[in-house]
């Protein structure tokens, strides 16, 4: 069944050259006990090193049932040795972390066999050397020929052909030497055996053939066979290390060192950490940052009123403040703020492209128009004029016009709310009011009153509203909630005299019927102190009513009398085209807003927005062009840009203890192999391919790597907790640093994707490691 024919094998060291196999040619029986008794030296090791597909012959053939090798590949020799070798040493080389068990398993692993199947073999075979009471023990928990039963357990749990033994009673005292002799005797029964042996005394009575060796040469065989040439009837399996055996392997090594192994991945979980807490700093202030500046954002939307200041235009003039000569003339000069102010000629056109716009980036856009509500209240049964607005009544004389001016100017104090785009994506008023009584607005007759967040109201409103409040006096809810006002149409509300002037006709109670019924449904107040008070106390109503009420009234007798004449209808004053554009926009002839204010959703929406906006002007003259007013300041960016750049540099100066920790790794996974070098020897006699091997330590690193991941983004989310307490004593800023869950896993994966590279080289020589020298090693 196996054959050599004319090996040789030298090892050269320097300039000196071994021959430790010097031309062998001998040939087995199937199943015979062959000792090799033969000085030290003289090359027994070499030839069962090579027998056994641990090393490699340099010249000659070695035939296995019929099948030369010379042709073998690295992975034929791999399942060589795992299906039909089994390998006993003199120093029994048992895996020291593994279990007995374990141990036995393992060249069954290394072939498939599966578990339950395994675990019975592995049994059968402890039996069989008479172990069977310290099944359960560990290696480390025997006597040396107990140890040494193991290793025979394991050589034979597998069913090899081929028994080689090197030794295997050399560490062993005689009686226990006698016992080990009669179970390989027993073994041989069933297999070839060779044994090499010190002792002659021990291979006289046990073998049935003795080989004398003597420099790398046979010198006499007791028992010389000549095989016949057999059939080719040699068949492997191939050997392969399953990725939970090697993570096993490796646990249970790094389960034997684990002070060295915390240690390790605590050092290496610093730059986890140091990443880990930056990122989580950072994250935390851009949250705050983001949260202050969508509430500064909303207070300042992006405004477009009637006229704007053109920054561009500002800062085109850089005067030195030099003196200059005295040139004998002077230089009219515009103010610099007027020639900076632009008018904006909002146009439908304009109005609708507004609309257009993408509720994702701005949801709620709100309009300003001149147009005055004809309002009658009821009080006690009389009818009276009324007003929604804040203005003193005692001192206003043309309440119109002064609200048309107050609206202009922006952003403050508007009695209409926003007009949300998209009712799906959050609504304006719910989103920064709360509702004290009564029910939210539905309908474009719907109002609200609006209080602040005291609950108080500016008391002009209520006296406009027809009430006589004094100072400080308290209205129950019950008392608004529900109150209706009547809002008349011009042809209604104005009588046209025979001259073709128009006045306002004295309130009636059929001139109320006749008028559209509103209703105050609900009484708000800003969320809290941060929500903004963007609509001003009082009444607040829908542009929708607006809208109603321009359409009621665009055709209405008086504003087609106003559009044919320059002269104000109702006073006779003579108007510019400016003042009569005005007046036909109160009196409801114009359905273009007077001014426009766009809410972007969130900060980096108003980028979005201002380009959207800027799309508009491309292309136009200056004249034509919409200039807007962007209320939020320049800072909120800077600090953000500010904010990612030292995030960014302190995480790559975090960075670079993850690389010095990845070099960690790599030495300790060296340190690893050098430790395991036996390991390596014993995994490779069972069949383990370099793959395999290389598995193993990957496997290493990859436990270290998960490790020191988890460990240092456990400490990072522990120091937020003092780190925050500490942030808040000095700010008052609570909860700044928040570890991001995505962050913390990526930074798991980083962490193990580092410490598998450094360990990858490492794990890569100990694959490379020649089996020989690694069990010859001690
Ligand atoms: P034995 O087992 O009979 O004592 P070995 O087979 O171990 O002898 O060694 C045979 C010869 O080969 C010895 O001279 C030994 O020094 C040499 N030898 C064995 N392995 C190596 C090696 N890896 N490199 C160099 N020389 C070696
Ligand atoms: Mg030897």
């Amino acid at each position: 069944m196996l054959q050599l024919e004319h090996l040789f094998k030298s090892y050269h060291v320097g300039d000196t050259v071994t021959h430790a196999l010097d031309d062998v040619s001998i040939s087995f029986r199937d199943k015979e006990f062959v000792a090799i008794l033969g000085p030290s030296g003289s090359g027994k090791t070499t030839m069962l090193n090579v027998i056994g597909g641990l090393d490699r012959y340099d010249k000659g053939d070695l035939i296995i049932n019929g099948k030369s090798t010379k042709n073998f590949k690295e992975t034929d020799w791999d399942a060589y040795r795992n299906n039909s070798v089994g390998f006993i040493f003199q120093n029994y080389n048992l895996i020291s972390h593994l279990s007995i068990m374990d141990n036995v398993e393992l060249g069954m692993n290394l072939s498939g066999v599966p578990a339950k199947e395994r675990r019975k073999r592995a049994e059968e075979a402890l039996v069989e050397v008479g172990l069977k009471e310290h099944m359960h023990k560990n290696p480390n928990q025997l006597s040396g020929g107990q140890m040494q039963r193991v290793a025979i357990a394991r050589a034979i749990a597998n069913n090899p052909d081929i028994l080689l033994c090197d030794e295997p009673t050399g560490a062993l005292d005689t009686e226990t030497s006698v016992q080990i002799m009669k179970l390989i005797k027993k073994l041989s029964k069933d297999r070839l055996v060779i044994m090499v042996t010190h002792n002659p005394e021990l291979a006289k009575e046990y073998a049935t053939r003795i080989v004398n060796f003597q420099d790398g040469k046979i010198l006499d065989d007791s028992a010389p066979y000549t095989a016949e040439t057999e059939q080719d009837t040699f068949k492997l399996k191939r050997t392969k290390m399953s990725y939970w055996n090697a993570i096993k392997l490796s646990f249970t090594n790094i389960m034997t060192k684990k002070g060295r192994t915390i240690l390790t991945a605590f050092a290496s979980s610093i730059g986890i950490i140091s990443i880990a807490v930056v990122l989580s700093l950072s994250n935390g202030f851009q949250k705050q940052i983001d949260t202050t500046m969508s509430k500064a954002l909303a207070k300042y939307p992006v405004a477009i009123a009637p006229t704007a200041t053109d920054m561009n235009a500002m800062s085109e003039r850089k005067d030195s403040d030099k003196n200059v000569k005295n040139r004998g003339y002077l230089i009219a000069q515009q103010d610099e703020s007027e020639k900076a102010t632009h008018v904006n000629k909002i146009t439908q056109k304009y109005v609708d492209y507004v609309k257009k716009i993408n509720p994702d980036y701005a949801n709620n856009i709100s309009y300003q128009r001149a147009t005055s509500l004809n309002l009658l209240a009821k009080d006690n049964g009389k009818i009276k004029r009324v007003e929604f607005s804040n203005n003193d009544p005692d001192q206003n004389q043309n309440m119109s016009a002064m609200r048309s001016q107050a609206m202009s100017s922006v952003g403050v104090g508007s009695s209409v709310f926003p007009t949300t785009l998209n009712k799906n994506k959050g609504n304006f008023l719910k989103e920064n009011y709360q509702l004290l009584a009564g029910k939210w607005p539905d309908k474009a007759t719907d109002l609200v009153l609006v209080t602040d967040n005291k609950n108080t109201v500016n008391i002009n409103a209520l006296k406009n509203l027809g009430l006589k409040p004094k100072d400080n006096q308290k209205f129950k809810f019950k008392s608004l909630v529900g109150k209706q006002f009547s809002v008349v149409n011009n042809n209604d509300f104005y009588q046209e005299l025979p001259t073709g002037m128009f006045v306002p006709q004295k309130a009636n109670q059929s001139m109320y019927n006749a008028g559209t019924k509103l209703h105050l449904t609900g009484i708000i107040r800003p969320k809290n102190e941060d929500s903004l008070a963007l609509l001003s106390t009082g009444i607040a109503y829908s542009d929708r009513l607006s809208q109603k009420i321009i359409k009621q009234n665009e055709n209405s007798a008086i504003v087609k009398a106003q559009k044919k004449t320059n002269r104000n209808v109702m006073t006779g004053q003579n108007l510019n085209q400016d003042a009569k554009k005005q007046l036909l926009q109160t009196l409801g002839g114009s359905s273009i807003p007077t001014g426009i204010m766009i809410y972007p959703n969130n900060f980096d929406d108003k980028d979005k927005v201002l380009d959207y906006l800027d799309k508009w002007n491309k292309g136009k003259s200056k004249k034509n062009q919409i200039v807007y007013t962007n209320m939020s300041s320049m800072v909120t960016t800077m600090t953000g840009g500010l904010l990612n750049g030292i995030t960014t540099v302190l995480v790559a100066f975090a960075a670079i203890s993850l690389v010095t920790s990845m070099i960690m790794i790599g030495i300790l996974t060296y340190t690893s192999v050098l430790e395991r070098i036996k390991e390596i020897g014993v995994l490779k006699a069972l069949g383990a391919r370099k793959k395999d091997i290389t598995r193993v330590f990957d496997a290493e690193t990859f436990i270290l790597g998960i490790f020191s991941g988890v460990l240092g983004v456990a400490i990072a989310y522990l120091l937020t907790f003092p780190i925050n307490s500490v942030i808040y004593h000095i700010t008052e800023l609570t909860n700044v640093a928040q570890l991001n869950p995505t962050h913390a896993l990526i930074l798991i994966i980083i962490s193990t994707i580092l410490t598998l590279l450094g360990g990858h080289l490492p794990a890569r020589m100990a694959a490379k490691k020649d089996a020989a020298i690694a069990l010859r090693s001690e």
